[in-house]
């Protein structure tokens, strides 16, 4: 490590008290995306105004600013984007070195009805932990960007290469704010997502199927507890649980020659996951009687390199199969939709330069070797990749309980990460 390196990582760490703040600040003004509207704005304001004292130029923007976004082919329509901007920050390069983008989503994932011991919006710190929803997925990632970006600026270091840190909207819903950023023009010759890898470096991420799937009442008739008692969706639904337990079961029987290489240490990677089930109509009181309907939704991973039409093959191959074994359903058949869209998978090759960049940067801030593996979610990186032609990284804080109750990010993580980053920006992009 040469002494420029070295000053900035000295600077990065006099800086940590205002990392913490940082992140505290933007877990504290909640960002819930309530499906279909959301309320980053005043966040979004909120880091729009320290980017704007740390001195860089930004283009704030909503998703629907951009020209001829609801015509391409992967907007999500019918969602309200009203005071949901996007926040990009500027850090011009002198010439033409490498450019690179920083992207994460400010808004977070709803904290209803968890049981939380901590105020989701108090941003508690209990020793190495700082609690809160979205500290993890993912301000925590988005202010160690910031960090780095401030330190940079800081000490004077005049980079080449361009860098754009992106604070984009709507990440829990539809990809919106990710999109946008690509198609207003936003281009470089890498991409790193902070989202919350455990500090393993992720050239590839899981893609993600949702399905709902619904039987309703044979004969679409209810009836007041009496009829045969298999006409009761709740019966065929539970078959349905049955089915998809078992489709799992099967999935996890991959041969191990047949597992994604990133992915041959984790636990169940093509995971199905049953997320909402639901029978009758449960808000109103006083509906007795047979429900009319019973339905859930579940959400399948698919290794990169999986096309969803793939995916669909094998899911409805074996529905199909288990629908026929079983008379409940092969007499009143479940109704199966897609819901939203299928998150493609992505992947680069674990030794593009970015990687390689990133692994070194790592080493000089830990002290060790990174781990290299896939990251075990979807994400907004196959948009980068498929929409953007731009080769994504994902990663990330370690923490735990990310869309779960007392998510927290750990700070030696945030810490560790600001300084990778600006060694990441510096080398990559070069600098003077
Ligand atoms: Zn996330």
């Amino acid at each position: 490590m040469n002494r420029i390196e070295q000053f900035v990582l000295d600077t990065i760490d006099e800086s940590r008290p205002a990392l913490i703040d940082l992140t505290r600040e933007l877990v504290r003004i909640p960002t819930e995306n309530k499906q279909t509207i959301g309320g980053e704005k005043e966040c979004q304001l909120l880091l729009a105004n320290r980017l704007k004292e740390f001195g860089f130029p930004l283009d704030v923007f909503t998703p629907l600013d951009v020209e001829g976004i609801e015509n391409h082919p992967r907007f999500v329509p019918g969602r309200d984007y009203e005071n949901r901007p996007n926040v990009v920050a500027i850090l011009k390069g002198s010439g033409r070195g490498k450019s690179l983008i920083i992207s994460g989503h400010i808004d977070v994932c709803a904290k209803e009805p968890l049981l939380w011991n901590h105020d989701p919006f108090g941003a508690d710190i209990e020793n190495d932990r700082l609690y809160g929803r979205g500290s993890l997925d993912m301000k925590g990632g988005l202010a160690a960007a910031v960090m780095a970006l401030k330190a940079i600026s800081a000490v004077g270091v005049e980079l080449v290469g361009n860098v754009y840190l992106e604070s984009v909207v709507d990440e829990e819903g539809s990809g919106s704010g990710s999109l946008s950023c690509i198609l207003r023009g936003y281009k470089a010759d890498a991409v790193i997502i902070p989202e919350p890898t455990s500090m393993t470096i992720c050239p590839a991420s899981m893609g993600e199927k949702y399905m709902r799937i619904a039987i309703h009442t044979e004969n679409r008739k209810q009836y007041i507890g009496s009829g045969p008692k298999d006409i009761n969706p709740v019966y065929g639904i539970a078959k349905v649980i049955d089915a998809l337990y078992t489709f799992e079961e099967e999935r996890g029987k991959i041969e191990p020659e047949n597992i994604h290489p990133l992915y041959r240490n984790m636990a169940n990677p093509l995971a199905v996951t049953i997320e909402q089930l639901k029978a009758g109509d449960v808000g109103v009181p006083g509906a007795f009687g047979i429900p009319v309907d019973a339905w859930l939704l579940a959400s399948m991973r698919v290794f990169p390199g999986t096309t969803e039409e793939e995916f669909e093959r094998e899911f409805y191959s074996f529905l199909n199969s288990a629908i026929e074994k079983e008379p409940v359903l092969k007499r009143n058949p479940p109704i199966i939709a897609n819901e939203a869209r299928f998150l493609h998978p992505h992947q680069i090759d674990p030794n593009h330069p970015i990687m390689k960049m990133l692994s070194d940067s790592f080493m000089k801030v830990c002290k060790q070797r990174p781990k290299i593996e896939g990251a075990p979610f979807a994400c907004d990186g196959f948009l980068f990749e498929k929409y953007g032609q731009m080769p994504v990284v994902i990663f990330g804080p370690g923490g735990e309980n990310a869309h779960a109750a007392n998510e927290y990010v750990r700070i030696q993580d945030l810490c560790d990460l600001t300084k990778i980053f600006a060694l990441t920006m510096m080398n990559w992009c070069r600098y003077r």
